[in-house]
């Protein structure tokens, strides 16, 4: 693909918005502001870094001021509620956790709109499709929330033994004396650790509409559909939460899928974003 086909996420990816969610928090924290809004105020513009010029710093960073709020805790004495643990398991100071909180959740936010904008020109149903011909893996899941299982029109095998598995199990489920995923048509299994959607070989998800290749039910789609295939792992959620209020351990990696085309296509610009936000950059494959 030509790259200029990738403009409108491209350009969105060449003005990441880490570098300028670190001024801010450093001019917060040496200056004498009582908000995060006013700093923001108070930029100049334009802006000009290393990696990008920013016409317009103080819209951009506007579109992610209720993420950016809490550093205002960093001058407070007000609990952040989430406890963040470095790789050995000890807490981090409180500079880091909150640095680390607010960047994992802008950096979502600006990923989503990033990876919507880079997926929609890519004319690709990868996401929305069993394995194909070539692939080892036997089928895809899409994991569900009890409440997103009823958007699918599909069987359902919800029953003791289900129950009892795990799709990637070595001892596979068995339904209609086969393995669950020799099937045709998709289906929702009903496991030990929650709902899914089982796309087999050459099967395709049921809302994805035939000739257009559109989601029908794009605005209410599942959590998962909307993960995009660039994403922040800034801090892993642990299961063992602590009074009650999660646990983190701090990654500060930047994952990006390359089974995704635009992601194989834009490996320098991914890069290049990953170290304006000062993260390791992890390539990882889902489907194979
Ligand atoms: S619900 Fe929509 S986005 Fe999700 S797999 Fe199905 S067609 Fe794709
Ligand atoms: S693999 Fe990438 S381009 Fe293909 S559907 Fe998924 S997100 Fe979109």
């Amino acid at each position: 693909m030509n790259k200029n086909t990738f403009e409108p996420g491209l350009s969105l990816l060449r003005q990441p918005v880490a570098p300028l969610v670190s001024m801010v928090q450093f001019l917060y924290l040496t200056g004498p502001f009582a908000t995060v809004a006013e700093v923001i105020g108070e930029m100049p513009e334009p802006i000009e870094t290393e990696l990008a010029v920013y016409e317009h710093p103080v819209a951009l960073l506007r579109e992610y001021l209720e993420f950016l709020q809490p550093l205002e805790s960093l001058k407070s004495e007000q609990e952040i509620g989430d406890d963040v643990v470095d790789e050995q398991g000890e807490p981090v100071d409180r500079m880091t956790a909150v640095s680390a909180l607010v960047m994992q959740q802008v950096l979502t936010a600006e990923l989503e709109k990033i990876n919507s904008r880079l997926c929609g020109v890519c004319n690709c149903t990868l996401c929305c499709t069993g394995p194909s011909a070539g692939m080892s893996q036997e089928f895809f899941e899409i994991p569900l929330a009890p409440r997103e299982i009823d958007l699918f029109a599909v069987d359902r095998c919800d029953h003791a033994d289900s129950r009892a598995h795990r799709a990637r199990d070595e001892e596979e489920l068995y339904c209609d004396g086969r393995p669950f995923y020799r099937r045709r048509s998709p289906g929702l299994f009903h496991w030990q650790n929650g709902w899914s959607l089982i796309l087999p070989r050459g099967a395709q998800c049921p809302n994805l509409e035939p000739g257009s290749d559109r989601c029908r039910v794009y605005a209410q789609r599942p959590e998962v559909c909307r993960r995009p295939q660039i994403f922040p792992y800034m801090l892993e959620r642990l299961d063992e939460p602590r009074a009650g209020s999660p646990v983190y351990r701090l990654r500060q990696t930047l994952l990006a899928v390359v089974d995704c085309p635009y992601v194989r296509e834009l490996q320098d610009d991914i890069a290049r974003y990953a170290a304006a936000a000062e993260l390791h950059l992890a390539w990882k494959e889902n489907k194979s």
